[in-house]
């Protein structure tokens, strides 16, 4: 398995239902460098596929639509990955009994509107 270009938490209130669990946890890679084998259940949202594997359910991956990348669940992976979540998303909807990973650059929404602190 190669590097990640990033490795994330989204806090949100759609990764929280999507998951079933207090946060969402991805590493983000480029198309082309993963390939999947088998086919996927996908589940079309407005700019988000979320695609499952069709025997068990599981979330695997998230792609968004014109973008050349591809978030693969943490959870998923056979073995844990060796990767630290190096920023978090939404940290103004994290649950309350829930602290930051350290040294995760802190983001009050997307990363589009700028990290609040690290
Ligand atoms: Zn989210």
């Amino acid at each position: 398995m190669g590097e990640p270009e990033r490795v994330g938490l989204c806090h949100c209130a759609t990764c929280r239902k999507n998951t079933g669990g207090p946060y969402l946890a991805f590493a983000v890679f480029e198309v082309g460098r993963v390939t999947i084998e088998g086919a996927l259940k996908a589940h079309r949202a407005p700019t988000i596929d979320r695609r499952f594997c069709p025997q068990c359910g599981t979330l695997i991956c998230l792609a968004e639509e014109g973008v050349d990348e591809i978030d693969l669940m943490l959870g998923t992976f056979d073995e844990p990955p060796p990767f630290t979540p190096q920023y978090e998303l939404w940290v103004s909807h994290r649950q309350d009994w829930l602290g930051a990973v350290p040294a995760a650059r802190q983001y009050a929404g997307n990363r589009d509107d700028g990290a609040i602190e690290g």
